[in-house]
Formats: structure tokens, sequence, C-alpha cells
């Protein structure tokens, strides 16, 4: 079965779809439901939806959990979830706003509990929505999100491939992804321009855990940044910007039995740690000289 076609309900307020917002409608019933069963909602959960659109995913997160925020920045539809579609469903909340201005804290608070995150995400926001979700980690219980294949393929991409970065490191320090599908472009409308995963991402203790997330942060970006230079030509060179000298990182490197002639790209997460750990280490020796 297919919703009633976003397309004519669109067309019924008076609205086309805004490419700028990443709008793409999902076509059919079953890939909502089967969206938000992989969330694995109790009815004690508070969810916050990212994207709610035309309230495709929101008609199966209501009558499964406590509450639903239902965040939407396109002032049209949100107004149309709040004034109509959702208008005697007292567990849904719209948002008229921003995600990535959105207080996580303040909706866990209220919640008494971590938060359930789920989204069609708007694809010109996943890189900082998962800054986002990294930093307000302590919010989240769990997130069921779909995004472009391509960032999926970044996320879940091993050491030494291109699609090897900042964020896969950064993401899968934090927490553990299980890619659960796919979705071609035809099961949205309008199509976008390529493939959808769903991954879930559930907040994971650090292991092995870094000293300074700050640290770590600074030498995956410090690493990553010429990707096809060596250590020697980024971590060395460069030190300054994590606050050593280019002798220290050059004996961190040794002493963690890392070859400087490896490029940054080929580092394990492990690795990563085990080297932002001895920066901080060697940083707090020297501010506290
Ligand atoms: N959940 C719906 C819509 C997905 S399309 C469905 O699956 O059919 C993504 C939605 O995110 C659009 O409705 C778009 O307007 C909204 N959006 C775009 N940028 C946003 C942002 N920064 N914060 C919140 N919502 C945003």
């Amino acid at each position: 079965m297919s919703f009633d076609s976003p397309k004519i309900l669109l067309q019924h307020l008076g609205l086309k779809p805004n490419r700028n917002l990443g709008q793409h409608f999902l076509l059919h019933l079953h890939q909502a439901r089967r969206i938000v069963a992989a969330l694995d909602l109790t009815g004690d959960d508070t969810v916050v939806e990212i994207g709610a659109g035309l309230g495709a995913l929101t008609v199966f997160l209501a009558p499964a959990a406590r509450r639903v925020i239902a965040l939407e920045r396109d002032p049209n539809l949100a107004r149309f979830l709040a004034e109509d579609l959702f208008r005697d469903t007292p567990e849904v909340e719209v948002v008229c706003g921003d995600v990535l201005e959105f207080d996580f804290r303040r909706a866990a608070g209220e919640a008494g509990q971590p938060l359930a995150i789920v989204g069609n995400l708007p694809y010109q926001i996943t890189s900082p929505l998962l800054f986002t979700l990294i930093r307000e980690i302590s919010t989240l219980d769990r997130a069921v999100l779909m995004m472009q294949q391509e960032v999926g393929t970044r996320l879940l991409a091993p050491p030494g491939l291109k699609d090897y970065g900042i964020l896969s490191v950064l993401v899968r320090y934090h927490f553990r992804l299980t890619r659960l599908f796919s979705l071609s472009p035809g099961n949205f409308y309008p199509p976008p321009q390529v493939e959808s995963v769903v991954l879930r991402l559930l907040p994971e203790v650090p292991d092995p855990a870094a000293l300074d997330e700050a640290v770590l942060h600074q030498v995956v970006k410090l690493a990553f940044g010429h990707r096809r230079k060596t250590m020697n030509n980024t971590l060395v060179a460069g030190a300054e910007a994590v606050g050593l000298t280019p002798a220290q990182m050059r004996l961190v490197l040794t002493e963690l039995n890392l070859d400087p002639q490896r490029r940054g790209e080929t580092l394990s997460l492990a690795e990563f740690v085990a080297l932002s750990n001895r920066v901080a280490i060697l940083k707090q020796g020297r501010t506290g000289r």
C-alpha cells in the first residue's frame, strides 16, 4: 500500500518539494513501518524525529511511543503536521525549526531518560548532524537514520580505503553501527539522485577510551588533512596544531611502533586512540611545565 501520493497531497496544500531542504518523501507504507520497527520502541520512549515532512514516519511513531517530537524546518509542512494531520494527536509535538539547533538536553531532561532518534535525513545536513549527535551523545539512547548510501559507506569503511575518513573514525569511536537496509530512489517523491541506506547507531562506551576526546578529534583531523601524505608530512610537520613539537610527535610515533611513512588514513580506530592518548599525556606535561 502507498500513502496518499505525496505529490497530490503537496498539490492540495499548494506546495512543491523543496530541494534545498532535501525533501524526498517516502512513498510506501511498508518502508516507513520498517524504519520505525528498527527503532524497537516501547510505549515509554520519547522520540525525536528529524524532518517529519508529511508525517510518513510520524504516523507509525505516534502510537508506539509516549511522546514524539516531530522536527520540521519547513514552516508550511510544520503547519500541515500541527494543524491538520496531528491536530488531535496529543503525543505528537510538532516543532518548526532546524535540528542542528535543537536542544537535545532539554528534551532528554523533560523525558527523564535518553531519547530515541529517527529520521529520513535531509541529505545536506547528514555530516553536521552526525557531529551534533556525537556532541549530544549523553542525551541519546539509540538512533535509526536514513542517509545517502555514500555517507553510509564512509561510516562503515575499513581503514585504508578511500571512503575511510574523519567521520568514520569519530562516529565509530562513539557508536556501534549496524547497516539495516537500502532503498532505491524509486521509493521517494521526488526521487533523489542516489541510493539511500538505513543505519542503526547505538552509543557505546568507547574501548579503548581516549583520555581527552578533544585531542582525539584534533589528531584525526590532522591525520586526514592531506589524505595522500604520510604521517611524517601531516602529523609530524603539523604537530604544533595539536600542541606538540615535531620532535615530540616523531617520538610518539616511534613509541607506538607506527611507521611515519604510513598514511594517516591507514590507522585503525584503536591506533588513533593510542596515538591521541600519547599526545594528550605529552601535552599535559608541556603545559604543566
Ligand atoms: N520524514 C519524511 C520527510 C523526509 S525528507 C518522509 O520520510 O517522507 C526530509 C525532511 O527534513 C523534509 O521535510 C525537510 O523539510 C526537513 N528538513 C530539512 N532540513 C531540516 C533541518 N535542518 N531541520 C529539520 N528538518 C529539516
